[in-house]
């Protein structure tokens, strides 16, 4: 196997890749450079596994060849760096190693520099078995990378990476940078601002994505647009979010969410196929309503059943009063069939509690038997009642269900949550499987439970599909698509509103006053005005691309210099305190610097 890079420029520090020192060369003299990665000292003679990023090759240190440079092989250490350069031989056949690709040869020292020498590691490279904190790794981050799995992984993000380029620059599309300090963009999130030191008092915000910057391109005519852009979201943080990362955005003009969704189909197929995964096109859709009530979630994950059911008319005007009232309330009630699993009563009582951790009131465990069920609330149920919600669940004796009453939102949630858990926990789902699929036919508003406000779902630049009644927000359909990857949300867009009244309304309906519209989008409003064609487009989130191929949890595996869960980095200590002076020279106050010989002080 080779590691695909061209021979390296032959210079003093080296004329090969470690990883292509391979049988065809041996008789030959070569010279190579990387850390040391083992080092075993068999008395007489020093053997050293070398490393770069191909690869590893075994040097050999004798001191009948080695001279001076045998003197070296006894004092190195772990990672430290080191060129070297002797002929290729072959290994006898009792010390070949097979699971590499120069296992079979060696190099024999002749002459060894050792150009910089490392400090005891504070985790070992080689050996990492997941012991080490994640604080530590990212702390040292530099060490980290030189994982095999780092490695891997900044290898893949690279290719992914680069076949989104190259498939839309095929295409025609146009990369084009878009400002980092700017205005507000919403997208749910709150922004990232920088003051502003010439015009004290105003700040720059960070763009949680180049949305309004993509649909004045596509108004100055650009057609198609992409971008791997930086986008910055200072959400409350959870476990995979990250404050910054990396969005592919592409916006397309004279387009319909059929052509958008033609496109990207075949650029996803593209891209997963340069990754060895097959993408099987048109991918599966899936219409908002149905992914909530069949999944619980607006994310499906569709690689496994355990599907959500209604059964609210099997509850109306029940002896269950608790269930009754809370349908006359306005309540759904929601149920999940687990299917046949022995399961003790506090097993049982368990998911009644994991249930109210993930914000349930209630949750309602029940065991179907031959007669009845076994359930806490049996006793309150009519034989109908039991009869048509095993029915409605194609539930058979030994089944487990799982029954929440609450609001259409929050059972779905609480349901859609706990489905996932049990998917994990049951071994339901097919590891190394790829399952892709887009989530259509949105709405365009949702209302607070709390406030009754209207939010959008996407974000306020959505196009409604069919007309608009700012009298009826909740009926509005919007003309946008999801992309949802093994229950992931990678990707997300839709066509755009290209006519400013429309868009005017859609201000008015999530209760921004014209006077704010105008200050914080007049430039928006504004550029709809001069001819806006009809426009549309996605964006796409890289680093959870990256993670999916790669296989990790996590997209912090997938990032270089990721930021912990609670948005600290550990390596420069970001965030930190700022200076004083710094403050005072941005209008932001700071406390007075003591005077000191230096001029200003901390
Ligand atoms: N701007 C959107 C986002 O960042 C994507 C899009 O609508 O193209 O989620």
């Amino acid at each position: 196997m080779s590691s695909g890079l061209p021979s390296p420029e032959s210079n003093r520090f080296r004329s090969a890749w470690c990883g292509e020192v391979l049988p065809a060369r041996v008789g030959e003299t070569v010279r190579v450079a990387g850390w040391v990665h083992r080092r075993r000292d068999h008395g007489g003679l020093v053997f050293i596994d070398l490393r770069d990023r191909t690869g590893l090759v075994q040097l050999v240190f004798d001191p009948d060849d080695a001279g001076e440079a045998f003197d070296l092989g006894h004092r190195l250490r772990s990672e430290d760096v080191l060129s070297v350069s002797g002929a290729v031989l072959e290994r006898s056949p009792d010390t070949v190693n097979p699971e590499l690709p120069t296992g079979s040869v060696e190099i024999r020292v002749e002459e060894a520099d050792l150009l910089s020498h490392a400090e005891t590691p504070p985790f070992e490279i080689e050996s990492f078995s997941g012991e080490v904190s994640e604080e530590t790794r990212l702390k040292y981050r530099y060490l980290d990378l030189r994982r095999d799995r780092m490695r891997e992984a900044m290898e893949l993000r690279h290719r992914v990476a680069r076949s989104m380029r190259e498939f839309l620059s095929e295409e025609g599309f146009l990369e084009i940078e878009t400002p980092v300090l700017t205005r507000s963009t919403p997208e749910g999130a709150r922004d990232f601002l920088v003051p502003s030191r010439h015009r004290q008092g105003s700040f720059y915000a960070l763009p949680q994505s180049p949305q309004l910057f993509k649909q004045l391109l596509m108004i100055g005519g650009v057609e198609r647009y992409f971008q791997i852009a930086r986008c910055f979201r200072d959400e409350d943080l959870r476990a995979d979010r990250q404050p910054d990362f990396t969005q592919l955005d592409v916006e397309m003009s004279f387009v319909e969410s059929e052509d958008v969704i033609a496109l990207n189909e075949r650029l996803l197929a593209s891209v997963l196929g340069e990754c060895g995964v097959e993408l099987e096109l048109p991918m599966q859709r899936i219409p908002y309503d149905e992914a909530i009530s069949r999944y619980g979630t607006d994310r499906p994950d569709v690689r496994f059943g355990l599907e959500l059911s209604e059964i609210t008319d099997v509850f109306r005007g029940s002896e269950f009063k608790a269930f009754a009232d809370a349908i006359d309330g306005g309540a759904v009630v929601r149920a999940l069939n687990a299917g046949a699993h022995e399961m003790s009563r506090s097993e049982l009582d368990g998911l009644v509690s994991e249930a109210q951790e993930i914000g349930a009131k209630g949750l309602v465990w029940a065991v179907v038997e031959d007669a009845g069920w076994k359930c806490p609330i049996a006793k309150f149920l009519s034989e109908e009642e039991i009869e048509a919600a095993n029915q409605a669940l194609g539930a058979e004796a030994g089944d487990v269900l799982l029954i929440v009453a609450d609001s259409p939102v929050a059972s779905a949630e609480i349901l859609g949550e706990l489905r996932s858990r049990l998917g994990e926990r049951l071994g339901l789902i097919p590891q190394g499987e790829h399952s892709l699929v887009w989530v259509v036919d949105w709405p365009l508003f949702a209302s607070s439970e709390e406030t009754g406000a209207w939010d959008p779902l996407h974000h306020p630049f959505t196009s409604p599909e069919g007309s608009l009644e700012a009298s009826d927000p909740g009926a509005a359909r919007a003309k946008a698509y999801d992309v949802v990857w093994n229950g992931w949300e990678v990707g997300g867009g839709s066509i755009r509103i290209s006519d400013p009244e429309v868009q005017s309304t859609v201000f008015e309906i999530l209760g921004i006053p014209d006077e704010v519209a105008e200050d914080r989008f007049g430039f928006l409003l504004q550029a709809l005005r001069h001819g806006a064609p009809p426009h549309g487009g996605i964006a796409y989130g890289l680093d959870r691309i990256v993670a999916l191929l790669h296989g990790s949890d996590s997209i912090r595996e997938v990032i270089a210099f990721p930021k912990t869960a609670s948005g600290a980095d550990p390596l420069t200590g970001a965030p930190a305190a700022a200076d004083p002076a710094q403050l005072r020279e941005l209008g932001l106050g700071g406390r007075a610097a003591p005077k000191g010989p230096e001029g200003e002080g901390q």
